[in-house]
């Protein structure tokens, strides 16, 4: 087919045509370990990386191969790389530039889990994250010395929801030689990090891309657009040579295969050592759900702002967080880096503060109480005793969890019944 810039067709076509021994067109899931070999010599080509090819499931799967090709379409990177989970992605993703000793710096406003892995497991491999706080791009620059190996944050943040200013830091990184990474978990379609100066996008597949809540994963897209060669010092796993596959520097011996050398370090590396490959099954759960994802952000988006306006207008609520409702500085930074909508996400405080919350989230009815963001159907939770309990009161508040913070993942649902759920619950809080 040809290649379309537009996600509708992307998330339906891009990767992937019909079988061409069986023609089918649904893509099938290789439920296999290993893959046949024609002779020795394709053997030895494939280990050698003279020919590029599957050998076992843990490096490379053809189902996961066409998820990993979808959604690097539909990021505008050059090659992608399916992991067992966000986490996973976002872990290679800094551990594919970091050596004990280096560092990264990284917006404040994360998800919990993701402060969790930078602020003490990374620390304990000797990596220091250096947090900053996003409202002043500046910063970045200010906690970077030559030990800096990546800048990293989140298109749009839960709980603050104020939109990170990826072209203000993605430039100042760049005249620095420090590249953005981006966890765009929470704008698919609305943003494309990597054409405002992001060089490496992560997405948890767990959430919007998937969107049917039944299968973990994550995908790490490389932009193609950072020239790790010209900045050799700054990134040694990409340009010394790499004593566990026979002295091959990346950005060299990848060369004639395009600018992928830090999506190929990362599989050929890291995934062949520490594992943590997305199963076939997963990938294809996760591909029947992107199918459909630019069409469901659409009603995301669209019953978001009905919500957003709706509950502020509530007399029993105190504070309504939604890009939409927003103005000044937070709007532009929303408004230039989303298009098409702001998401599914908002939070709000209840007037009659935590323990109204805790009895709002109880008398939901049609809303799931789940860990999770992103699914087709609408999601509640109290983040100060869920998702962010591992994190200290003063980290809380860093990140924008207040004791009374109610947070909403608003599904696809006919709007009148999100609404009349949340209405009867609000009714029950507030009484
Ligand atoms: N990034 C964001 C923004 C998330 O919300 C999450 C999970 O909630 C993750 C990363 C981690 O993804 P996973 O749960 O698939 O490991």
């Amino acid at each position: 087919m040809a290649s379309s810039e537009n996600p509708e067709t992307i998330a339906l076509h891009a990767g992937w045509r019909a079988d061409p021994t069986t023609g089918s067109v649904a893509v099938p899931i290789h439920q296999t370990t290993s893959f046949q070999f024609q002779d020795t010599g394709h053997a030895q080509r494939l280990f050698g990386l003279a020919e590029m090819g599957n050998i076992y499931t843990r490096i490379m799967n053809p189902t996961v191969d066409v998820l990993e090709k979808r959604v690097t379409a539909l990021e505008g990177g050059v090659a992608g790389l399916a992991l067992g989970s966000g986490q996973a992605a976002t872990t290679f993703c800094v551990l594919n530039l970091c050596e004990a000793g280096d560092n990264i710096v990284s917006s404040t406003d994360l998800y919990g889990g993701t402060w969790n892995l930078f602020a003490n497991t990374l620390k304990s491999f000797g990596i220091e994250v250096r947090f900053v706080d996003p409202a002043d791009p500046q910063a970045f620059v200010n906690a970077t010395d030559d030990r800096t190996r990546c800048w990293y944050a989140e298109t749009l943040p839960n709980p603050k929801l104020q939109v990170f200013p990826i072209a203000e830091v993605a430039a100042l990184g760049r005249k620095l030689g420090v590249p953005l990474i981006m966890d765009n978990t929470a704008a698919p379609v609305l943003c494309k990090p990597l054409a405002l100066g992001a060089a490496v996008v992560m997405h948890s597949t767990t959430k919007w891309i998937g969107g049917h809540g039944n299968s973990i994963g994550g995908v790490v897209v490389d932009g193609g657009n950072f020239d790790w060669e010209a900045h050799a010092a700054r990134f040694p796993t990409l340009n010394k040579p790499d004593p566990s596959y026979h002295g091959a520097v990346w950005t060299q011996a990848v060369k004639p295969l395009g600018p992928i050398a830090y999506i190929i370090r990362m599989r050929v590396i890291l995934l062949r050592d520490l594992g943590a490959p997305m199963a076939p099954m997963n990938a294809f759960l996760t591909l029947q759900g992107l199918e459909t994802l630019p069409l469901r952000i659409e009603r995301h988006c669209a019953n978001a702002i009905k919500v957003a306006a709706w509950l502020a207008g509530h007399p029993a609520v105190e504070k309504v967080i939604h890009p939409s409702l927003m103005t000044g500085e937070s709007k532009r930074r929303a408004d230039a880096a989303l298009k098409g909508g702001y998401g599914g996400l908002m939070g709000f405080e209840l007037k009659a503060g935590a323990e109204a919350g805790r009895k709002f989230i109880e008398s939901l009815k049609m809303f799931y109480h789940v860990a999770n963001i992103g699914d087709a159907r609408s999601l509640a939770i109290h983040p100060a005793t869920t998702t962010h309990s591992q994190l200290s009161a003063e980290e809380q508040a860093a990140s924008g969890v207040s004791p009374g913070y109610v947070r909403l993942s608003i599904g696809i649902e006919h709007i009148d019944d999100i609404l009349a759920d949340l209405d009867q619950a609000l009714a029950v809080a507030a009484a």
